[in-house]
């Protein structure tokens, strides 16, 4: 019997209604012969009401207390689900990450999965159970509750299909996979039937929003092929697996945006062993996600280094950045919150020259000033306003000949 998980997200579990509809699919998995492990998200918005729930009380900070309140969002789910399964005569149990072993670290707010110890999954199936357990959520080693960070049901799906030694982890949400740019900025774009880890990655990174980078990394390191499809249509999605070296790859498989990250420059940094280093060391440990990151050359020996973090974590990236700037006598710290990064992913990108030429030249055509450029062998992305943000994905998309 093969072992499937499938993930509904939050859109495919938004109302009774689609509720019923995912328990019909399950269980017609189920009767294919299948062994079937769900993972759920909350339904609809339900995560963005409790964080603003918590707001009303006072300010938001992560924590023990607004991981507890954020993981009854999926406990919801996953028990109308299993509701939904006992009117099909599917036996079924749900489970909290805790219950389904999720061990993690205990970082409230992004916690990383240390271990999954799936014993009552195991027991679940063994009894002829559908498994139903609550994603985004975990126990931490001193048993307190928590959370992997926002889109994290993705990554409980994967690390369960990885501890379970699934033969396929389906991750179903309301679009049918992953496209070659946001649909709602490029109508003429496309779904992609396959891509490699790598693209994804670098998809996931840089502002393609179908699943959470944790979750791809997950997929990459333990070797799960992933499918991303729509719990909608529930036509074939994308695939994402393994480079196939058989396969010619595309220059340019999509052209991905990002408007969720602000920039902090640091001027006058003196260039010398160590400063790089315990900037982004305290920025680190106050687990802060640092993106891109550029350094110019000095000039009488000192240089500016820019950087972008996630909107969300730039206060406290000022607050570290400005207590720091002294200690490493830098002349000044400022900021950018409206900014945006634009990328064009694609595997051949490799063993073909010239795409970063090309993609300049799109931009400069257009009158769009490039801030910041960075790249991997896979990817190639510019900062720009964020006013300018559609029209270069609009312009590159084409010029690219995605559609
Ligand atoms: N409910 C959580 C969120 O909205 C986790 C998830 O949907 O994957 O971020
Ligand atoms: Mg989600």
């Amino acid at each position: 019997m093969a072992l499937v998980v499938q993930k509904f997200g939050g859109t495919s579990v938004a109302d009774p209604e689609r509720i019923k509809t995912v328990a019909s699919h399950v269980a017609r998995t189920k009767r294919e012969g299948n062994e079937v492990v769900v993972v759920v998200s909350a339904m609809g918005r339900t995560t963005d009401d409790l964080i603003r729930l918590a707001a009303e009380i006072g300010p938001v900070r992560p924590g023990r207390e607004l991981d507890m309140l954020l993981t009854a969002g999926e406990r919801i789910s996953m028990a109308l689900l299993c509701m939904a399964l006992g009117h099909l005569d599917i036996p079924s149990i749900s489970l909290t990450g805790s219950q389904a072993g999720i061990i993690t670290d205990s970082t409230h707010g992004k916690a990383k999965i240390l271990e999954v110890k799936a014993d009552r999954i195991h027991e679940a199936m063994s009894g002829h159970k559908v498994a139903v357990v609550a994603g985004f959520q975990g126990v931490s080693e001193a048993h307190d509750v928590t959370t992997l960070g926002r889109g994290g049901s993705d990554t409980t799906a994967v690390a369960l299909a990885a501890a379970l030694h699934a033969g396929s982890c389906e991750i179903y949400t309301d679009v049918p996979g992953v496209f070659s740019a946001d649909p709602q900025i490029v109508p003429a774009a496309k779904r992609i039937s396959r891509l490699s880890f790598e693209e994804m990655l670098e998809i996931a990174a840089s502002g393609g929003r179908v699943l959470a980078l944790r979750s791809v990394e997950f997929a990459r390191n333990h070797g799960v092929p992933l499918e991303v499809r729509s719990s909608f249509t529930w036509e074939p999605g994308t695939i994402v697996d393994k480079e196939n070296p058989e396969m010619e790859q595309a220059i340019v498989s999509a052209v991905t945006n990002d408007a969720s990250e602000a920039k902090v420059t640091v001027t006058g940094v003196p260039d010398r062993p160590g400063i790089a280093a315990s900037l982004f060391r305290a920025l680190a440990d106050r687990s802060v996600n640092v993106d891109m990151i550029v350094q110019n050359t000095s000039r009488e020996g000192t240089t500016d280094i820019s950087f972008t973090v996630p909107k969300d974590d730039l206060e406290e990236s000022l607050e570290i950045t400005m207590s720091l700037a002294p200690v490493i006598k830098a002349s000044a710290v400022c900021s950018d919150s409206d900014i945006a990064r634009v990328s064009l992913i694609g595997a051949g990108m490799k063993t073909n020259p010239g795409v970063s030429a090309t993609m300049f030249e799109v931009l400069a055509r257009e009158g769009i000033n490039i801030e910041m450029i960075s790249t991997s062998s896979i990817r190639l992305s510019c900062v720009v306003k964020a006013a300018d943000m559609e029209r270069a994905v609009q312009t590159l998309h084409n010029e690219f000949g995605l559609g």
